[in-house]
């Protein structure tokens, strides 16, 4: 049996548009575009690639981005003098202090001074609250997106099996939430899960957000089981000098025996910035009053 690809870049492009056509509705009902901030501290490469990224999509659909760069060496004070401006400021909607941050600035302080109304990144405190206890808020964009794909493929998850590989606060603990409010049977393993291959033949869904190159093998996979892949990993290619992108999942393997299965490049990693921008969106129609439109994006 080969697996289905879940085509995660299609898939966010339609999101895209879909942001795009609401972006332009809350512009004519509110009269200003949403706003989306990004603050980025110091010059790490990966980064700033990041932070062009989603200033560049966040512009393409049509709201308005907020880009504050400051030096590696800005104090913690300054930086959190910043996002309480913008917490202050009406054009801001979301905002999102890309991380890591340099050493010397505490990041669970930083990110406790975000008004949790303006966390887009759903790393505040109240909204992992907000979502263990079933309430709205904000869900971080990468399971958010994961959770998005499965249900495009699967529909209804309610009594499945799903085994998240990964217990980080920003990937696998929020994904065991999101799994558990669909009403799936949720096991989250971690590094020290005892049998973790008879662990994964358990699931229906698979999601492995682990941070090693191709750890899931083929034969771990239950026939037909739906496989997403959140890990980015770069690995040397077969031509010297060169490197590749792989997941934690060796896609070869299983394609033979998963139903579907996500690709690394392609699968999870379009939806992150599509999903930042669905939240900040969300963000913009409820701190203007405005009802979003029941199940667009
Ligand atoms: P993390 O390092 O914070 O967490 C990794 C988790 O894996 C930990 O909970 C750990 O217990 C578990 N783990 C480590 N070794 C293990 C083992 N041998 N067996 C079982 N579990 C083990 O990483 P993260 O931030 O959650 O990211 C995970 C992966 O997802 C990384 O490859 C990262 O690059 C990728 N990622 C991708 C996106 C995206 O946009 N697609 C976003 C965030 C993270």
């Amino acid at each position: 049996m080969t697996a289905d690809v879940i085509d995660g870049k299609l898939f966010a492009e339609g999101l895209r548009g879909r942001i795009a056509t609401l972006a332009a509705e809350f512009t004519a009902q509110s009269g200003r575009k949403a706003g989306l901030a990004v603050v980025l501290v110091g010059e790490d490469p990966a980064s700033q690639v990041y932070v062009r990224s989603k200033g560049k999509a966040t512009l393409a659909a049509g709201m308005a981005s907020f880009e504050h760069r400051l030096p590696a060496d800005t104090p913690e004070a300054e930086l959190i003098a910043l996002v309480e401006a913008l917490n202050a400021d009406p054009a801001v909607d979301g905002i999102l202090v890309q991380l890591p941050l340099p050493a010397h600035c505490d990041e669970q302080k930083v990110i406790a001074t975000i008004n949790p109304d303006k966390d887009v990144d759903g790393f505040h405190v109240t909204n992992a609250g907000r979502l263990a206890v079933g309430q709205p808020g904000f869900v971080p964009c990468t399971p958010l997106g994961c959770l998005m794909l499965l249900k495009d493929r699967l529909g209804s998850l309610s009594g499945l099996d799903a085994v998240v590989i990964g217990r980080s606060n920003i990937v696998g603990k929020p994904m065991a939430q999101l799994l558990l409010a669909e009403s799936c049977t949720v096991t989250v393993a971690h590094s020290r899960t005892r049998n973790l291959p008879e662990v994964v033949r358990r699931a229906d869904i698979v999601v492995a957000a682990v941070g090693r190159p191709e750890m899931v093998k083929g034969d771990w996979i239950k026939p037909g089981a739906t496989v997403i892949d959140v890990g980015i990993n770069r690995v040397a290619a077969a031509e010297p000098g060169k490197t590749r992108l792989v997941g934690d999942v060796d896609f070869a393997g299983a394609s033979e025996v998963a139903g579907a299965i996500t690709p690394v490049p392609g699968g999870v990693g379009p939806m992150t910035i599509a999903v930042l921008l669905r939240n900040a969106l969300v963000a913009a129609f409820r701190n203007a009053g405005i009802t979003l439109p029941e199940g667009t994006i």
